[in-house]
């Protein structure tokens, strides 16, 4: 039997989600800071796929950044996070959908740990098919932000994230005037004719 003093109390997982342009980042960057202003300590990571603004931050198209460490893969997350995991108490992690699943088993350890997760990322591809392991981190998570944009064709609650255009190239993360956010009404699913994987993404620096 556990006395009180050797327990550790359940932390809490958060995700921040919705389409593009509906402020998940800067949600994010915004409940990251109050913790700090808290005297929590925070750690915060990012795939290393957006290469929106900067590489080690992430950032809002409203140009809020807070600083975050690239990884590769969820592996790489563990081997920098969990080395200092017991002097932290928040985690960030923005743009989660580029995160293979190997990220549900991990967050669920965090929790057990008595971490504060954070997550942000996009629910839905521009098929609107389910978008990697972000599905199903909001079904475990405590507490759900579904945000909306903005509808760019009529200006009503936007759901989905339009893909503009019929370049074969491969998806680009962050590209201005590639994406728009749109309502039920104005969105048409993006298929990709080449039939190439969503998330076998190429980050372009020039963008
Ligand atoms: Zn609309």
């Amino acid at each position: 039997m556990q006395t009180p003093a050797q327990a550790i109390v359940p932390g809490v997982l958060e995700v921040i989600t919705g389409p593009m342009f509906s402020g998940k980042s800067e949600e994010l960057i915004r409940r990251l800071k109050r913790a700090r202003i808290a005297r929590q300590r925070v750690a915060c990571y990012k795939p290393d796929i957006d290469l929106r603004y900067h590489r080690t931050a992430i950032a809002s198209h409203s140009q809020q950044t807070h600083d975050a460490q690239t990884v590769r893969s969820v592996e790489d997350l563990r081997a920098v996070l969990f080395p200092i995991l017991a002097d932290v108490e928040v985690v960030g992690i923005d743009e989660v959908q580029f995160l293979s699943a190997e990220v549900i088993p991990l967050v669920a350890e965090l929790i057990m740990l008595g971490k504060r997760i954070i997550l942000g990322g996009l629910d839905m591809t521009f098929e609107a098919e389910p978008f990697g392991p972000v599905p199903q981190l909001m079904a475990m998570a405590d507490k759900v932000t579904k945000l909306s944009a903005v509808c760019m064709v009529c200006g009503q609650p936007a759901i989905h994230t339009q893909r503009l255009g019929q370049s074969q190239e491969l998806v680009v993360v962050g590209a201005t005037g590639l994406y728009e956010a749109r309502c039920r009404t104005h969105f048409t699913p993006h298929v990709d004719e080449s039939g190439s994987e969503q998330l076998e993404l190429v980050a372009r620096a020039d963008v």
